[in-house]
């Protein structure tokens, strides 16, 4: 029998609602415009914070010194940053592998691992998270920075995650999260709305890119329900460890 797609399947995009279908058109557009000044953005955006957050993950990761062999898959990579952390604190035997929908975001990242010396130790792979062309068991590591969110099927993603991890694998996310200090949540509400869209405007000539940012973080999940969703992907001793009042968490799950 024909499967028929259910047609109100719905996803959110920012703050509106679009069918589930359209969506990943809709965040290619926002990270094709984005590509050639998102490393600046991120800096002025979070004031330079996102570097200790980043530098959380790839504590977490734990890369080994030694010429072990180690393998990093960083889905939604983007421009490279996670991957090159880990390859720089990693010793002889680590090798990363940048994977990401978007061609644009990824050649920005084939620049940068050239100009630091890391392109033999990097491998970048266009594809959707949610369909990994990846073997089995196949990674000792697998990181998503500030991509989760953007996946229109979280739960396929996750699950392929699992998939490519090897037993003993590690899964880390770090994400936008539910700011739990009261005294900040109307200062980060103004700067999200305000602040985020006209420094969009000012640098990247585009403010519209930047409120879906802002809106898609608002819509993520609660960091428990998160948590749920990757014990339900297969992941076990599952975690997440809240930063800079919640505005971050860093979300961890292991493959057993
Ligand atoms: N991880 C990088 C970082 O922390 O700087 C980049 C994060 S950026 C906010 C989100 C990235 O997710 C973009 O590069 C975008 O192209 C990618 N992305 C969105 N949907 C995706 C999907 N379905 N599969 C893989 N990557 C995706």
């Amino acid at each position: 029998m024909e499967m028929i797609e259910n047609p109100t399947k719905e996803a959110n995009f920012g703050f509106r609602r679009v069918p589930l279908d359209h969506k990943q058109g809709l965040v290619d557009d926002v990270f094709r415009t984005v590509a050639r000044r998102y490393d600046l953005m991120n800096d002025l955006m979070s004031g330079g914070l996102h570097r200790a957050w980043k530098a959380a993950l790839v504590t977490a990761v734990n890369p080994p010194k030694s010429g072990r062999a180690f393998r990093l898959l960083d889905v939604a990579g983007g421009t490279g940053d996670i991957a090159f952390r880990v390859l720089e604190a990693g010793g002889s035997g680590t090798r990363a592998t940048i994977l990401d929908i978007n061609g644009e975001m990824l050649a920005v990242g084939r620049e940068r691992a050239l100009r630091r010396g890391l392109d033999t130790a990097v491998t970048f792979i266009e594809a959707n998270a949610e369909t990994l062309p990846l073997p089995d068991r196949s990674f000792d590591a697998y990181t998503i920075a500030f991509g989760i969110r953007n996946v229109p099927r979280m739960d396929v993603a996750l699950r392929e995650a699992h998939r490519v991890l090897r037993p003993g694998g590690h899964f880390l996310c770090l994400e936008f999260s539910s700011v739990d200090v009261p005294a900040l949540e109307a200062l980060y509400d103004f700067y999200s709305f305000n602040v985020i869209p006209a420094l969009g405007r000012a640098v990247a000539g585009d403010a519209e890119s930047y409120r879906y940012l802002v809106e898609s973080i608002r819509n993520f999940p609660r960091p428990q329900a998160f948590a749920a969703m990757l014990r339900e992907a297969g992941f076990a001793r599952v975690s997440f460890t809240p930063m800079t009042g919640g505005i971050v968490a860093l979300h961890s799950g292991w493959r057993l």
